[in-house]
């Protein structure tokens, strides 16, 4: 055995692996060993930057568009479904995969859905070093999409702290790419739009501010 990758651990290797058995929980769940995991809190502001847009462009069919599009999504999942409930062979993280879209889809409203997604595209352009790779970043799309669903927590007593805990049900990570490679192409080049508008519209305001700072310090 050897000691684990990650700088700084000294924890010696699981039997085959290349990290310890904490790093390797770690990118298992997070797609990197040093990802944090992205929370609802964190998305906040990144969700009202994305409500803020929508409502700025309500009439451009763009939103009712991609809602189609997650439909659409969510229909060749319940076909992969049913064929695969109808004895056809199906590849297991494809199934697997087909059936976590059919839950969000009976369990959200595809515009939180979309909403969500885009807002993650807006934070990784805004806090890029918060997502270790593109894989880290992926996977957290993934399971803040997935944790828009109460359908994925499970619930357990702590006897330790008196309380329910609430713990998200995991996914393995070739299960998480699978659905990170459907919803990409769905919802990304959308997100990624919304981040450039955000950006674009920071350093006008920047610009704005420096002028009017510069203005205040010529004064005479
Ligand atoms: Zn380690």
């Amino acid at each position: 055995m050897r000691t684990c990758r990650v700088p700084g651990c000294n924890e010696t290797t699981t039997k085959f692996g290349a990290y310890c058995t904490t790093h390797k929980a770690i990118t298992r769940r997070h797609g990197d060993p040093l990802q944090e995991g992205i929370t609802k809190a964190h998305l906040e502001p990144y969700v009202k930057i994305v409500e803020a847009r929508i409502v700025k462009n309500a009439t451009n069919p763009v939103w009712s568009q991609l809602e189609e599009r997650w439909l659409a999504l969510a229909s060749a999942a319940g076909a992969t479904l049913s064929a695969y409930h109808n004895g056809r062979p199906g590849v297991r993280q494809e199934v697997l995969a087909a059936h976590e879209i059919k839950k969000l889809r009976e369990a959200v409203e595809p515009r939180t859905v979309i909403v969500m997604a885009l807002a993650m595209y807006v934070m990784l352009d805004q806090e890029p070093r918060r997502f270790r790779s593109d894989e880290a970043f992926t996977t957290q799309l993934v399971r803040r999409v997935r944790g828009l669903s109460d359908v994925n927590v499970g619930e357990w007593y702590d006897h330790k702290t008196n309380r329910m805990k609430r713990v998200y049900r995991e996914l393995p990570p070739r299960v998480v790419q699978v659905l990170a490679n459907w919803i990409v192409p769905v919802l990304g080049g959308v997100g990624i739009k919304l981040a450039a508008l955000e950006r674009a519209d920071q350093e006008a305001r920047q610009k704005e501010l420096t002028s009017f700072h510069q203005a205040v310090s010529d004064l005479t």
